[in-house]
């Protein structure tokens, strides 16, 4: 089947572990407000097989070494998710390692099925938790965590290795209370291999500007290297 892609980053660092070919899905259905790609939200894309992003991917096999591998990401790649997963099988049948970025805002009852299939040919989850309280969640993405939450504990339930990720904003998601909250759900699964924090930056700005949209995080700042440890050392229990 075919997917709608946004782009595509052939070395990418930042997205799992090792060197990846990372694919950007195109779609998302929150709109988080410090969100440096909204450029993927809406329709549009280009459309690709499975088997043509295979083979883009396998050209960068020599570069992904022990750990390395490709990863979707985007937007919210599992608004596509039939076609991740058709993506992943065949990555893995020629033994690639598979990692997916996403919100989990996708799970739920009606879809636990298709995410179970997923599980068996993901090797990894980076699961962003956007906002352990509902209401600030709500503020800052539009959508509950509810989901997020719900698909965590699924992975857990499940065996499946997990990244917990945050982006940290000053004023918005920095705050002691929440991180020692976030921490204690943390400490409920059992598959988290490692915690990210990622500090808010302002790299989007432009896209805004390109698009003729207004930037709604305005005047606010990348948060401190002390914060950002002060955070890393609450999520990560330390
Ligand atoms: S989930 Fe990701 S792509 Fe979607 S709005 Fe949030 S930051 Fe942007």
């Amino acid at each position: 089947m075919n997917g709608k892609i946004h782009s595509f980053e052939s070395f990418g660092t930042v997205d799992g572990p090792g060197i990846r070919f990372v694919v950007f899905l195109q779609g998302c259905p929150l709109r988080c407000k410090y969100c440096h790609n909204p450029d993927t939200w809406g329709a549009g894309g280009e459309e690709y097989s499975a088997e043509t992003v295979v083979s883009r991917a396998l050209k960068y096999r020599n570069y992904f070494g022990e750990q390395g591998g490709v990863t979707v990401t985007g937007g919210e790649p599992l608004v596509q998710i039939d076609f991740v997963t058709e993506l992943f099988t065949l990555l893995k049948a020629q033994g690639v390692h598979t990692c997916v970025d996403t919100s989990g805002f996708t799970f739920n009852a009606a879809t636990e099925a298709k995410h179970k299939k997923l599980l068996e040919v993901t090797d990894l989850f980076l699961l962003d938790i956007k906002h352990i309280d509902d209401e600030k969640c709500k503020a800052l993405t539009g959508q509950s965590n509810a989901n997020t939450l719900a698909f965590a504990k699924f992975l857990s339930d499940n065996g499946k290795a997990m990244w917990i990720r945050q982006v940290l904003v000053p004023n918005m998601t920095d705050n002691e209370a929440d991180l020692r909250k976030t921490r204690a759900f943390i400490e409920t699964l059992q598959t988290v291999e490692r915690v990210e924090v990622l500090p808010y930056h302002t790299l989007g700005v432009s896209k805004y500007e390109k698009l003729g949209m207004k930037y709604p995080l305005e005047g606010v700042q990348a948060p401190s290297k002390e914060k950002v440890l002060f955070a890393k050392r609450i999520l990560r229990g330390e």
